[in-house]
């Protein structure tokens, strides 16, 4: 099986090999260096100087981490969405009583920065902007340069969920002054799914001092006081961060330059690719994520029935469509350890699936 899913992606061999290896201590020194090397990767990844954790957990998690370790309930929180995702951020604020307003836009549609401005303009109680790098559930990036000007013009907490544009997409955590900013193993990591990353600004770290919705486990303060001594305050996913250290060195190894440059051809392949097919793409070209294409089926059946095409067919993996955009998209992942060649295999299999599901399968 070929998996073209936007996560859990394929994994590279060094990294399956470092999964497999025997369990160590992980209050010992082996654990130590290695927790330091692989924070140090991170770091350089994020293109952060601010503190960075690896939380066991998935993204939302993470998502979560974020939330309660920086509101209190009754906190006036503007999430911006146009997804799945988007509506996740806010629902887990929501959930731990934060007042959200949420901005939203048709799904397909990017974060609008004027619309972004107006809200923070209209409503000066709002304390804190949650955003998206990139909705996966319809295939747009948005513009998070000029999003985030927007928010620190306001002088606002930013959090983001950069959980599929994290290695994919260039994301300079502290030039763009983002304060929290989350991320996930099994993305453009290309490990599996298990461990969850944030980042925290000095910013993020006195609203920390001021935020009163209960945690324990995401505790951001015991999970710095741990990363003093080089430990994680629980047991962490350690087969997970073995394959993290074996990635982060094949990453650096290749530079982000090099990273985006790849996952920019890999997106323009796949982009290009359906098109030639005669599919509409569910994203404007301008917004176009490089982790996802998100395609309409066009004239055939629907999304669903190509999808079951495909796998049965050329065991080739993809996604559909979530909540309101099910059966009316399909979802092609394209990050992390995803080849031009192996998208040129998918548009094969499309081609040859395409006419049969014209015709009802
Ligand atoms: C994958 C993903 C998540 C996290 O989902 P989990 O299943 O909890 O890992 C969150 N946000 C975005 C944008 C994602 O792509």
């Amino acid at each position: 099986m070929q998996l073209r899913i936007p996560g859990p992606t394929p994994c590279p061999p060094e990294a399956l090999e470092a999964s497999g290896r025997q369990m160590i201590n992980h209050r010992g020194k082996e654990f130590f260096a290695l927790i330091e090397r692989v924070t140090d990767g991170l770091k350089a990844v994020y293109q952060t100087k601010n503190d960075v954790f690896i939380l066991t957990a998935s993204g939302t998690g993470g998502l979560e981490a974020a939330v309660v370790n920086t509101l209190s309930p009754g906190d006036r929180v503007l999430s911006a969405t146009s997804g799945v995702f988007g509506d996740r951020f806010a629902d887990i604020a929501q959930a731990y009583g934060a007042d959200v307003q949420r901005l939203t836009f048709e799904w397909g549609q990017p974060v609008d920065p004027t619309a972004l401005e107006k809200a923070l303009k209209d409503d000066p109680s709002i304390k804190t902007v949650f955003l998206t790098h990139n909705e996966t559930s319809t295939g747009v990036t948005n513009d998070l340069k000029e999003l985030s000007r927007i928010v620190k013009q306001y002088d606002k907490l930013l959090l983001v969920d950069a959980i599929s544009s994290m290695a994919v997409v260039n994301l300079p955590t502290d030039e763009w002054d983002c304060d929290v900013v989350v991320s996930g193993s099994q993305k453009a990591y290309m490990v599996p799914p298990g461990l969850t990353m944030v980042s925290v600004s000095e910013r993020a770290w006195k609203a920390r001092e001021q935020a009163t919705m209960p945690n324990f486990y995401w505790d951001f303060k015991r999970a710095r006081q741990s990363l003093e001594k080089w430990q994680n305050p629980w047991t962490p996913a350690v087969s997970v961060i073995f394959a993290l250290d074996a990635t982060l060195k094949l990453m650096l190894a290749e530079g982000l330059p090099a990273i985006y440059e790849r996952h920019a051809k890999v997106g323009q392949a796949a982009r290009d690719g359906v098109k030639a097919l005669g599919l509409e793409l569910f994203a404007r070209e301008s917004h176009a994520s490089n982790s996802v294409t998100a395609v309409k089926p066009g004239d055939t059946n629907d999304a669903a029935t190509i999808v079951k095409m495909m796998r049965e067919d050329h065991g080739i993996v993809l996604a559909g469509g979530q909540r309101t955009l099910q059966g009316k998209i399909f979802r092609i992942g394209h990050l992390g350890y995803v080849s031009v060649a192996e998208i040129a295999e998918v548009m094969a299999a499309l081609a040859d699936v395409l006419p049969r599901a014209r015709q009802g399968g």
